[in-house]
């Protein structure tokens, strides 16, 4: 009898951001701990020495609550801090201050795009199906960040050092709930999210040091079914292979290599023995980066074990529907605006504006470059799309370039077109005329034609004209 196997991966992610306050989370220390001193930016309370009383950082519950409300997520008018219990070397205390019952934030989403990548040849050759898709988020809260061990060798021991700076500086976990079936959504949901926060300004969000954390959680639904579907005799059973968490990842790269490598895992681990076990508990694993597989860490872990409690040393908070308000009118324009503003003010191609965009720096930049440009002479030639293809291809250095120096750059470069409209129109007629080929290769897409289709113009005219401005006039002639 036939047996047909579906597997679909259940994907959640765990997103841990270090907020770039000045002050720790509960204590005056300075937060800035990348490079710095070990063990120098401590005091007694993020260190929890006995009498030390926290007091929470304003800036950080704002900027928690902020996250939230981009999110789309609900503020809790009341919520409180709670203490995780457990041990380890890294945490002096013997808990973190964490929020687990009634976390800033609740209740939110993301939408992505996503790509659906159909089996069939329907009629639309095209086999991939851009689709948005809701990713939503099951909280952001507000937490400490822990200390930090090193591995290390001192006079020829095995020794683990442990550095405090780290030590409650604020992080934010944004929680999702498990809507991701491909790793491609979970690099596109992050690679959002990522610039979110930076569009923000409250984290650098900067994986390299550690100020953005990844821990996804993965398991497999398998449905096996025999016999044709819809016939009599025909049997469907879905089974659920056991959550694992994957620990501290922090790269997108290794996000999606440790998911591959668990999806694989696990469904190897189920054509072996055709069933699951059904413990019920959540396995925690390590990625290890060199031989890209996951390195099982601990074999249970429940919310019970941390005897959450609420935190005695804090009160509880309350928020006002002006404070959120006045929260709410705090956010800044954020990528997605601010791509379709582009792409229906500058008249830019999707992939440009999302070029551009890509770091809010240089979206702001480009617009004061278009901006000043309006008050030049000698601006005709000077498009929005001419400055557009300048800061994307030409790399136009923009720390060091100031927007009118750039303007004029574009401009002594464009001064150098002597050659009048008529006979830039007449040169590429005429390289129409001689390429049929390439021009009916442009016209059904093939972006290459367009390059050499210039460059023959160019020729044509002995270089007196820029190659952007010929690569519109082109276009336009061809009514693309
Ligand atoms: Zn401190």
């Amino acid at each position: 009898m036939n047996e047909n196997l579906k597997i679909e991966p259940i994907i959640g992610l765990e997103v841990h951001v270090g907020l770039k306050t000045n002050s720790k989370m509960f204590c005056g220390c300075d937060a800035f701990y990348f490079g710095q001193e070990p063990n120098t930016h401590c005091c007694p309370v993020c260190l929890g020495l006995p009498g030390a009383l926290p007091v929470p950082n304003k800036k950080a519950i704002d900027w928690c609550i902020l996250i939230g409300l981009v999110l789309n997520c609900q503020v809790n008018k009341e919520s409180y801090f709670e203490r995780k219990n457990y041990f380890y070397p890294d945490l002096a205390k013997g808990y973190q201050i964490s929020q687990y019952n009634k976390p800033l934030t609740y209740g939110g989403w993301l939408e992505i795009k996503s790509e659906i990548r159909s089996t069939k040849s329907e009629t639309n050759s095209k086999s991939q199906i851009t689709n948005i898709k809701k990713i939503r988020i099951n909280r952001v809260h507000m937490e400490e960040d822990t200390g930090k061990l090193t591995h290390a060798e001192v006079n020829g021991e095995k020794v683990s050092l442990v550095d405090f700076n780290r030590s409650g500086v604020p992080l934010v976990e944004i929680v999702s709930e498990p809507d991701f079936n491909d790793t491609e959504e979970v690099v596109t949901y992050l690679k959002k999210l990522h610039q979110i926060i930076r569009y923000l300004g409250v984290s650098d969000a900067d994986m390299e040091k550690g100020t953005m954390r990844l821990e996804p959680t993965i398991n497999l639904k398998i449905s096996t079914s025999s016999g044709k579907t819809g016939l009599r005799g025909a049997s469907t059973k879905v089974f659920y292979t056991p959550l694992v968490e994957i620990k501290n990842i922090n790269s997108f790269r290794f996000v999606k290599q440790a998911l591959e490598y668990e999806i694989k895992r696990q469904a190897e681990e189920f054509a072996k023995t055709k069933t699951v076990k059904t413990t019920g508990n959540k396995t925690t694993v390590g990625f290890n980066e060199e031989k890209r597989i996951t390195v099982l860490q601990r074999s249970k872990e429940e919310a019970n074990d941390y005897r959450y409690f609420p935190e005695p040393d804090i009160p509880p908070m309350e928020f006002s529907q002006s404070q959120i308000s006045n929260l709410k009118s705090q956010i800044c324009e954020l990528p997605d605006t601010k791509i379709a503003r582009f792409i229906k003010d500058y008249g830019l191609t999707e992939y440009d504006a999302n070029i551009l965009c890509d770091s809010k720096d240089v979206a702001e930049y480009y617009e004061k470059t278009v901006n000043s440009k309006q008050t030049t002479d000698n601006s005709k030639q000077i498009t929005p799309k001419i400055i557009a293809n300048w800061i994307i291809n030409k790399k136009a250095d923009i720390s060091k370039v100031s927007p009118e120096e750039l303007v004029k750059t574009i401009q002594n470069k464009t001064r150098t077109v002597s050659l009048p409209d008529e006979e830039l129109e007449k040169a590429i007629k005429k390289v129409f005329e001689a390429n049929p080929k390439a021009v009916s290769d442009y016209k059904s897409g093939k972006e290459n034609a367009l390059m050499f289709l210039v460059g023959q113009v160019m020729r044509e005219i002995k270089g007196q004209a820029e190659a952007d401005i010929i690569k519109m006039r082109v276009q336009k002639l061809l009514n693309i």
